[in-house]
C-alpha cells in the first residue's frame, strides 16, 4: 500500500502477551491497557485480539473509549480509569466500571447508582500512594467503609494504586514504600468490606521489577505495543506498530537553496531532497524537524530537513538510492519509536500515542 499508514501486527501482539504472561504466576490476571486508541494504534482491533487471547480485564482512561470498545464487540470487563459525572449514564447504560477516586466522585457515583436503581454496580477504588496524581489518601479509608457500609448500589470489586517510577532502579526504596502503603490500606478496607476485591498496582515495568507488587491483577499498557521502559524489557517484545510512507517527489537542489517554511534549511551543496505525505498533523512532532528526526528508506537513515509541515516532510536522501513511489519505515522494525522518541527527549508512549486519525490503520496478522 503506497501511502501513509500505521501497520498493527496481532502477531507482535500475541507473542508481547505471552510473553508479560510468562512474567507473572498460573493465578494472577492480566488487565490490558487500551487506552487513547490502544496507545495510538487501534483499539477495536487490538482489544478484539486481546480478548480472543482470554485477557481477563480492559481498562481505558475515558468512557467513550470503553464505549467504543462496546461498540465494537468486546464482552470483557471494561474499568474506566478517570471516569467523568457528565458521562455516568452512558458508562452504566455500557456496563462500564468506573474508578472512584476521591469523596466528591464517589458520592456523586453512588448517588446516581443509587437513583438508577442499581444493585452491587462493580466500582474500584483508587488508592495515592505518592503519584499525587488522582487517588483516595490512606487516612480516607474509615470515611469510605463509613460511607459505603451496608449500601447494596455499590460493590467494591477491586482496589489498585499506580508506582511513580517503577522502570527506575534508583526509586526502588519508593516504591517499596507505595507497595507497603497500599498493602497496609488493603488490608484495611478488606476488614470492612462485605466482600473481598481484587488488588492491583504494577504498570509493564512494574511487572518486570516488582513481583511482590503483582497482588491478583497487573495492568499492562506500553509491554503490549512492543516496548518496555528500558532497553532490557523491550529486548524481548515486539514492535505491534509500524509507521511508513512513501516518497512523494524529489527534488534536486542546488547550494544556496532553501527547504521548507522559513527558509530555516539552506543546502550547503548540491542535494537531493524527498517530500513524504506525513506532517504534524499526523503526529509527527515539529520537535522532529531540522535533523532531530529521521526516516528510513531501504534501510538508510534519511534526516528531517526544514521545518515539518501540517501535511508533508522533506528529507535528505543525497546518499540513498530511492525512487518516488518508494516505502518509507518511520518507526517500527529498525527504528524503534523509544529510539525516535529519544531525539525529542521524550517517551516511547508520546510517539505512539500522537498519531492521528488521519493515519490509516492496516491489520497485519
Ligand atoms: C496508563 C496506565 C497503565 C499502563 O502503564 P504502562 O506503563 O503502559 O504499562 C497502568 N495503570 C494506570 C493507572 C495507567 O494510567
Amino acid at each position: 500500500m503506497a501511502v501513509t499508514r500505521l501497520e498493527i501486527d496481532l502477531g507482535a501482539l500475541r507473542h508481547n502477551y505471552l510473553y508479560i504472561r510468562s512474567k507473572i504466576a498460573d493465578n494472577v490476571k492480566v488487565i490490558a491497557v487500551v487506552k487513547a486508541f490502544a496507545y495510538g494504534s487501534d483499539a477495536a482491533a487490538i482489544s478484539l485480539e486481546l480478548e480472543k487471547q482470554g485477557v481477563d480485564y480492559f481498562a481505558v482512561a475515558y468512557v467513550p473509549e470503553g464505549i467504543a470498545l462496546r461498540d465494537a464487540g468486546i464482552r470483557t470487563p471494561i474499568m474506566v480509569l478517570h471516569p467523568q459525572p457528565d458521562y455516568f449514564e452512558e458508562m452504566v447504560d455500557r456496563c462500564l466500571e468506573p474508578n472512584l477516586y476521591s469523596k466528591r466522585i464517589l458520592e456523586l457515583f453512588y448517588a446516581f447508582a443509587k437513583a438508577k436503581n442499581q444493585k452491587n454496580y462493580p466500582v474500584h477504588l483508587k488508592f495515592n500512594t505518592g503519584l499525587n496524581r488522582l487517588g483516595f489518601s490512606a487516612k480516607d479509608c474509615t470515611w469510605i467503609l463509613g460511607r459505603l457500609h451496608k449500601n447494596t448500589s455499590l460493590r467494591v470489586k477491586s482496589l489498585f494504586s499506580h508506582l511513580v517510577a517503577s522502570e527506575d532502579p534508583t526509586a526502588e526504596e519508593f516504591s517499596l514504600n507505595q507497595i507497603l502503603e497500599f498493602t497496609q490500606i488493603s488490608k484495611q478496607m478488606i476488614e470492612g468490606l462485605d466482600n473481598v476485591p481484587f488488588l492491583h498496582m504494577t504498570n509493564t515495568s512494574g511487572i518486570i521489577n516488582y513481583e511482590r507488587a503483582h497482588f491478583d491483577y497487573v495492568r499492562t499498557g506500553i509491554g503490549l505495543y512492543g516496548y518496555g521502559n528500558t532497553p532490557e524489557e523491550s529486548a524481548h517484545l515486539m514492535p505491534v506498530a509500524r509507521l511508513k510512507s512513501v516518497i512523494s517527489q524529489l527534488h534536486t537542489i542546488q547550494e544556496g537553496d532553501n527547504v521548507g517554511y522559513n527558509r530555516v534549511f539552506t543546502a550547503p551543496q548540491e542535494m537531493i531532497i524527498a517530500t513524504l505525505p506525513i506532517g504534524h498533523a499526523d503526529g509527527i512532532s515539529r520537535a522532529f524537524g531540522n535533523g532531530a528526526g529521521y526516516v528510513r528508506i531501504g534501510g538508510v537513515k534519511a534526516p528531517i530537513v526544514g521545518n515539518v509541515c501540517m501535511d508533508m516532510i522533506m528529507v535528505d536522501v543525497t546518499n540513498i538510492s530511492c525512487e518516488e513511489g518508494d516505502d518509507v519505515e518511520i518507526f517500527g522494525e529498525l527504528t524503534g519509536a523509544e529510539e525516535l522518541s529519544s531525539q525529542m527527549k521524550s517517551i516511547s508512549y508520546e510517539v505512539l500515542t500522537a498519531i492521528s486519525q488521519r493515519v490509516k490503520r492496516v491489520i497485519v496478522d
